[in-house]
């Protein structure tokens, strides 16, 4: 598996908080934005101003919107994503699997090929 770093970039976990991340920006290295994916009902709170000002996505989810992409900034789906790809999923599939192991697709080819 590629390393996550490489994978994501953007995005390192707040340590001792599971649902919260520093997504820097896309557009200005410099800058970094807390993301919260436990807010309203898991649909994620950005401190950046396309998610603050742009979407006007609090106000909506305030009033009750449904959780949903199109109320999410890109730091939002990058969290999401990482959270996903990195801890969520790799820890399904080796619960389905039964073995305790996840192998990527990777490890899987270099298994069939006996290597
Ligand atoms: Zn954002």
């Amino acid at each position: 598996m590629r390393p996550e770093r490489q994978r994501f970039p953007f995005v390192t976990p707040i340590n001792g908080e599971l649902l919260r991340f520093h997504v820097r920006s896309r557009t200005d290295s410099r800058v970094s934005y807390v993301v919260d994916l436990g807010a309203f009902d898991f649909n994620g709170r950005c401190d950046c101003d396309d998610y603050v000002k742009g979407r006007k996505a609090m106000k909506l989810l305030r009033a009750g919107a449904e959780p949903s992409d199109s109320l999410r900034c890109w730091h939002l789906r990058q969290a999401r994503n990482y959270l996903l790809d990195m801890e969520v999923l790799p820890k399904l599939a080796a619960r389905i699997n039964g073995n305790g192991k996840h192998h990527t697709r990777e490890q899987r080819a270099a298994l069939r090929e006996g290597t």
